[in-house]
């Protein structure tokens, strides 16, 4: 039997994650005993801190935890992220707004199906995260890229947005920090992008994962605070995943007005039910908790990316500007286009990929399932010493 034929066309049009499958082959080398420097995974290298992992283990222990629970999360959980949405935001919002869900991807993935029906366009700047694109075209609407580039530190612009909406435009995605380009929008940015949506009546989702990891002078400001006229058509996402180094825990979630809220529960009670309680209570004891950790990490983060940006821009045919959250380093390797790396020509990031990881064992992520195909992204969050380790394998392979 032929079961590529057996896949409905939903899923056969979806492609997989550009960067897990980057991270797929580098930890399958790394398990055939080959060393590997692993660029290419958008998760933090430390462990998740020590009191929230003790809460999860007393959760374990807890029989009223070994149960179902709400489809859309614990009551304790619901009101601990709008409290926590206050403290850090500035962003009031009602427990009933709150819908936890298997990690931020997961949020999305309710949010697009909720709101989203064939027909619909969704404007999405570019370079984006991989999963949005696929995510909207799989709840049968239609992504509209905006192309951004290092002239405007990949920064979408109000005229930008004006040009492509059309009368099916639904919705537009906004995220800042930015998953790849690391880019950060100034609050004045956010405030005329959010005017500019509510005037024209187009719904915002507005990722904010990487809210905690800003450097320098760079600051997260929440479109919905900056603009509440946006706030009856506008859905944060959060999680805990990257502030807390917690990927692996899967909890993630969407703020939204409370009637779309219920449309995602509903949703959610028929695909999964309730997040995992044990990762729910461990969720808890992280956006309830103490923010020293985060701190740490942050200033850790801060240190590696100075050094990735200095060193990357050392190399001849690589251009990085300097990233101002998240953790992404984003360079474009136009330079190298045409030369001959490894023993073979090099004329796409997909190939400076491949050649990095055969030659030297370097993961890097190639721009292409990012929109942006002159660039490839590496994540600064892995250990110093692995840090300079691909560092200086990269500039040996490409001197
Ligand atoms: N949004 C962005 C921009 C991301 O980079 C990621 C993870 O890489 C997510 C959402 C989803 O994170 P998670 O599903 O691990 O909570």
């Amino acid at each position: 039997m032929n079961f590529d034929q057996a896949v409905s066309q939903r899923v056969a049009a979806v492609s997989e994650s550009a960067t897990l499958a980057i991270d797929g082959k580098a930890k399958a080398l790394k398990a055939a005993g080959e060393d590997v420097i692993g660029f290419g995974a958008g998760e933090p290298d430390f462990p998740t801190p020590a009191h929230i992992v003790e809460a999860a283990a007393r959760a374990c222990a807890d029989p009223a935890m070994h149960r179902y629970s709400p489809a859309g999360g614990l009551p304790a959980l619901r009101a601990a992220i709008a409290e926590k949405t206050a403290r850090d935001s500035g962003l009031a919002v009602e427990a009933n707004q709150v819908l936890v869900a298997n990690g931020g991807k997961h949020a999305l993935f309710n949010v697009f199906l909720t709101l989203l029906d064939p027909g619909d366009e969704v404007l999405l700047p570019a370079p984006y995260w991989v999963s949005y694109p696929e995510q909207i075209r799989f709840a049968g609407a239609t992504p509209v890229e905006l192309p951004t580039d290092v002239s405007t530190s990949f920064r979408v612009t109000v005229e930008q947005l004006e040009a492509a909406r059309t009368p099916q435009t639904k919705a537009m995605v906004f995220v800042s920090p930015s998953n790849p380009t690391g880019s950060v929008y100034l609050p004045e940015q956010v405030e005329a992008i959010g005017r500019w949506a509510a005037d024209a009546g187009i719904w915002v989702i507005t990722d904010e994962i990487y809210e905690h990891l800003v450097y320098g002078d760079a600051e997260h400001v929440s479109m919905p605070v900056v603009v509440p006229d946006v706030r009856d058509r506008c859905v944060v996402v959060n999680g805990v995943a990257k502030t807390y180094a917690m990927t692996g825990w899967r909890v993630g979630w969407s703020i939204a007005p409370a009637s779309v809220t219920s449309a995602i529960a509903r949703l959610q009670s028929h695909a999964t039910s309730n997040v995992a309680n044990v990762a729910q209570a461990a969720a808890l004891a992280a956006v309830s908790g103490p923010m020293d950790a985060v701190a740490e990490m942050r200033a850790t983060y801060d240190r590696r990316r100075k050094l990735a940006h200095e060193r990357l821009n050392d190399i001849d045919g690589i251009d990085c500007p300097l990233p101002e959250g998240a953790f992404y380093a984003f360079p474009s390797v136009r330079g190298l286009f045409g030369r001959e790396i490894g023993g073979r020509r090099v004329d796409s990031a997909q190939t400076l990929c491949e050649v990095l990881l055969e030659t030297v064992k370097v993961a890097l992520v190639p721009g292409e399932g990012f929109g942006a195909p002159d660039c490839v992204r590496l994540s600064y969050a892995l250990s110093d010493d692995d840090l300079v380790k691909g560092l200086d394998r990269m500039a040996d392979a490409l001197a």
